[in-house]
């Protein structure tokens, strides 16, 4: 069941922001386009309220997402450790944007554990921690993006929406719902999108912001690993490979590899469809996984990868090989077996 935030959290918040001033919002380690557009769509909205707002992402985020209006505010803790924790120290709320554990901020994770602030949790993983004092957690919303414009709606703040503020919360909903087509997005989702595009979302204008960014490598990039994909019929799997010579040989930059592991599941009768990308410097592979259906992706990077996430999308790591990470995923498969093989799309 999701938790929704009561509406005694909404008081205390509400009569928090009348009086804070010093606030900072945390997105995800490794942050995408729902964790950077909804810390961006909050910061707006309270920056113009008056408050004093920093958002501190714990490491850098993608080139496609460096548009944003705001995103040259962002401070990125790993480049200025000491100037954060000083804001952390001395932030009155801290707001934890589109996760639901502290560990999903890397070594941010200690300094916010410690933090006097109030904490607010807004995110849309299921099963949230209870390290927040405030906790708005609901896995039924497409986003945080989504959420975040929910939170200013209970804060009957929906005319204080600004193109900026709907550019930012326009690009999480769009990026986190593959533009709108997965089984998260409601006929809520739609009104919230129509409503962004109301209040001056371009939505054309961010579709081309985000999508066609290719680099010449990256396209190549996107070649090979569409080389290197295995389609395991009996398994109803398809999956990725990257090793990290193939990423250097092309000038791997963050944020090439998003979306390919989706051209997997595009096969048809592809249900489980893989990634797996190999981070030499962090001794680590790390993986994306996709589903159709109710095939949990999220239960088996949970159960087998130190990962977890959604039902139909979700990320784990292994401290394997690239080699012996694939065989132990073959190893697991027959697991799954039935939840596969029955699988009727
Ligand atoms: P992606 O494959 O795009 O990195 O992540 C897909 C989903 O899984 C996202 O909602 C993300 O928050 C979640 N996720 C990715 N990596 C991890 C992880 O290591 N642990 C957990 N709990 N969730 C993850
Ligand atoms: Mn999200």
């Amino acid at each position: 069941m999701p938790l929704i935030m009561i509406e005694q959290s909404i008081l205390e918040i509400t009569s928090d922001l009348s009086k804070a001033n010093r606030i900072v919002i945390v997105p995800h380690k490794g942050p995408d386009g729902d964790a950077i557009g909804s810390t961006l769509g909050l910061y707006h909205f309270l920056k113009d309220k008056g408050h004093d707002v920093v958002v501190i992402s714990p490491n850098d985020y993608p080139q496609f997402l460096k548009w944003l209006p705001g995103q040259e505010n962002i401070l990125i803790y790993e480049n200025q450790r000491e100037h954060c924790n000083s804001l952390i120290n001395n932030a009155e709320i801290i707001f934890t944007l589109d996760f639901n554990m502290l560990d999903r901020t890397g070594e941010m994770a200690e300094p916010l554990a410690a933090a006097e602030a109030t904490i607010v949790m807004i995110d849309h993983h299921p099963e949230p921690s209870d390290y927040a004092d405030h906790t708005y957690s609901d896995a039924g919303m497409s986003s945080t993006c989504q959420m975040v414009y929910k939170f200013i709606q209970k804060l009957r703040g929906l005319k204080s929406i600004t193109p900026e503020i709907a550019t930012c919360l326009y690009t999480g909903i769009m990026t986190d719902t593959g533009s709108f087509k997965y089984r998260s997005v409601t006929s809520d989702t739609h009104v919230v999108v129509a409503d962004l595009i109301a209040k001056g979302a371009d939505n054309t204008l961010i579709h081309q912001k985000i999508y066609d960014t290719y680099s010449e490598n990256r396209l190549k990039l996107l070649g090979i690993a569409l080389q290197n994909l295995v389609v395991i019929r009996e398994y109803k799997t398809a999956y990725i490979t990257l090793s990290q010579e193939e990423l250097d040989e092309n000038n791997f930059q963050k944020g090439d590899t998003e979306g390919f592991v989706n051209f997997g599941l595009s096969i048809e009768g592809v249900v489980l469809a893989v990634i797996f990308i190999e981070h030499k410097q962090d001794g680590l592979i790390k993986m994306s996984l996709r589903s159709k259906g109710d095939f949990s992706v999220n239960e088996l990077a949970r159960a087998h990868f130190s990962g977890g996430g959604h039902l139909n999308a979700a990320g784990g790591k292994s401290d394997l090989s690239l080699e012996e990470t694939v065989q132990k995923f073959n190893h697991i498969l027959p697991e799954y077996i039935h939840e596969l093989s029955n699988r009727e799309l």
